[in-house]
């Protein structure tokens, strides 16, 4: 661990467009445009602070790991990642959406044993087994809308915010499993040793999310 920069993991995509926003309410900003730039850590306007641009499912690894002092990402990509090696004291309340299953519209028959399709395995499996029901889970990186129409399974576990995707693909939601919203996670260890750093972060961003 870097004891003097205070290193926050960056999740790409949506939640960085939603969240970089807010990071310039409290006082933080890129020392460049982020997306103009293919770097992968950023210094900023405040010379102890460095921004790092993950994919979110790493996040959690180098938060928990201690390469990143806090992390930004989904509660979907802490669900799925189910460790409880570091704290998540913030929901930042951005990037909201929802963890549905989703079938075919009108496909009413359900087979016996579920074929589930899905990037989060996890999450399935412990959505089905938590009912008590026996599934298949075939994992998925992406796409996951293709494989009810070309008969690979049954339903999918999915990420939906507005449903335009699935609806484009002729499936509808069925189940709810989670609300899903942006999250700061902190290294455990990084939580004692810059207490005061973090804690004044954390109470900054929680004004700026309840304002
Ligand atoms: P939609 O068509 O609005 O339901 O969006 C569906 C797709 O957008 C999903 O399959 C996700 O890949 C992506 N998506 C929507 N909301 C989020 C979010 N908050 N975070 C990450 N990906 C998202």
């Amino acid at each position: 661990m870097n004891d003097k920069k205070l290193v926050i993991a960056l999740t790409k995509g949506r939640i960085l467009e939603e969240v970089l926003p807010l990071l310039e309410t409290v006082g933080l900003s890129p020392a460049e445009d982020i997306n103009k730039s293919r770097k992968l850590i950023f210094d900023t306007n405040l010379e102890d602070i460095q921004l790092m641009i993950l994919r979110g499912s790493d996040v959690p690894t180098y938060v928990e790991l201690g390469s990143a002092d806090i992390g930004i990402t989904g509660k979907d990509i802490l669900m799925e990642n189910g460790s409880d090696g570091y704290y998540e004291p913030l929901d930042l309340k951005l990037a909201t959406c929802r963890l549905m299953t989703a079938a075919p519209v009108n496909q009413t028959t359900t087979p016996k044993r579920l074929r589930v399709a899905s990037k989060f395995v996890n999450i399935a499996k412990n959505y089905f087994s938590g009912q008590g029901r026996q599934v298949d889970i075939i994992k998925l990186n992406g796409a996951l809308e293709l494989a009810p129409i070309m008969g690979l399974a049954d339903c999918i576990v999915d990420i939906v915010d507005t449903g335009n995707t699935l609806k484009a693909n002729g499936l509808e939601t069925r189940e709810h499993i989670a609300d899903v919203s942006t999250r700061v996670i902190v290294n455990k260890a990084a939580m004692k040793i810059k207490h005061d750093r973090i804690q004044s972060l954390l109470e900054r961003l929680s004004e700026a999310v309840s304002d």
